[in-house]
């Protein structure tokens, strides 16, 4: 019998990069929280031992490179489980977006082979394992709003945004996060206010959280890549409270307080961009 997961995206409220460290990672301080913009998993039980991946994708691999086989292989060499799974992917999240569709996926895969085969793991012990597949992976076991410290791995979580509606704009390019990084410049890197970040999300003050949203690698992919610089002016200009790049791009959110006026923008980015989705913060 078949078993689901929601693998839902996420946005950075924040991404500070605080130093390279010796193994060549960089140690990060990073708000998240998780929006309604998800890929669906299924998983089967299969009594022969190996992995199958089911996807159709231009951009995402099928075989062991795919983060969900990655999850699966992991889970199975730490408990040296001898059955196997067929892990069907219908992806909705955009790849190489800076939303984190492949730790999603992951993590979602960590979480149903939990449940398929009856562990009984803690999340704790799930994030454990998601932190050697990939830096998102851990968030993305808790799938709240969470501040990610290390190389994204260490999760403290966090209260929730208050409530508002996100524009997602994402212009028609891939971005890789590794080709960002190695781009940094430690001496002259822009530093987000993570601390006027928490204090907002407790507060509660959707206006305080738009002024100081912020992220180091926003600068590093917007030189690189222009349209980050043009979407993200155009939102402002239709009026989007706080605007920010998530991840190291290139998609662009804006956070908008009403409906109403979040669907005008909405409807706005769709004529400036191909990839435009309005969704809500589930984290
Ligand atoms: P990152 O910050 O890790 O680059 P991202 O959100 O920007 O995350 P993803 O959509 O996770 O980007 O894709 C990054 C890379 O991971 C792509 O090269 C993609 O082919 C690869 N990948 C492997 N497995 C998956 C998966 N299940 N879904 C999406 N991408 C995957």
């Amino acid at each position: 019998m078949a078993l689901y997961e929601k693998a839902p995206a996420k946005i950075n409220l924040s991404l500070d990069v605080l130093n390279k460290r010796d193994d060549g990672l960089h140690n990060v301080e990073m708000i998240m929280t998780t929006i309604d913009l998800s890929d669906r998993i299924e998983l089967t039980g299969l009594e022969q031992d190996k992995i199958k991946i089911s996807l159709e994708s231009r951009y995402v691999p099928s075989d062991e490179r795919n983060l969900a086989y990655k999850a699966a292989e992991t889970f199975k060499d730490k408990y040296g489980i001898k059955k196997g799974v067929h892990i069907k992917i219908e992806k909705s999240i955009p790849v190489s977006a800076g939303l984190g569709g492949g730790s999603a996926d992951a993590a979602a895969v960590l979480r149903g082979l939990n449940r398929l085969w009856k562990m009984d793991l803690s999340m704790e012990e799930l994030a454990a394992i998601g932190a050697t597949i990939g830096s998102d992976v851990s968030f993305c076991i808790y799938g709240k709003t969470a501040i990610a410290r290390g190389y994204g791995e260490k999760i403290e979580t966090l209260t929730s945004p208050p409530p508002c509606w996100i524009i997602l704009a994402k212009p028609d390019i891939g971005v890789s996060s590794r080709t960002i990084f190695e781009q940094i410049n430690i001496e002259r890197l822009y530093h987000p206010n993570t601390e006027k970040v928490i204090e907002s999300l407790y507060e509660k003050d959707f206006y305080k959280l738009c002024r100081n949203i912020g992220n180091s690698l926003e600068p590093i992919t917007s030189e690189i890549h222009p349209e980050v610089k043009h979407i993200k002016q155009a939102m402002k200009n239709i009026g989007a409270s706080g605007v920010m790049m998530s991840g190291s791009g290139p998609t662009v959110y804006g956070l908008v307080e009403h409906e109403n006026k979040a669907k005008r923008i909405y409807n706005g980015m769709r004529g400036f961009c191909d990839e435009v989705y309005l969704v809500r913060l589930i984290g």
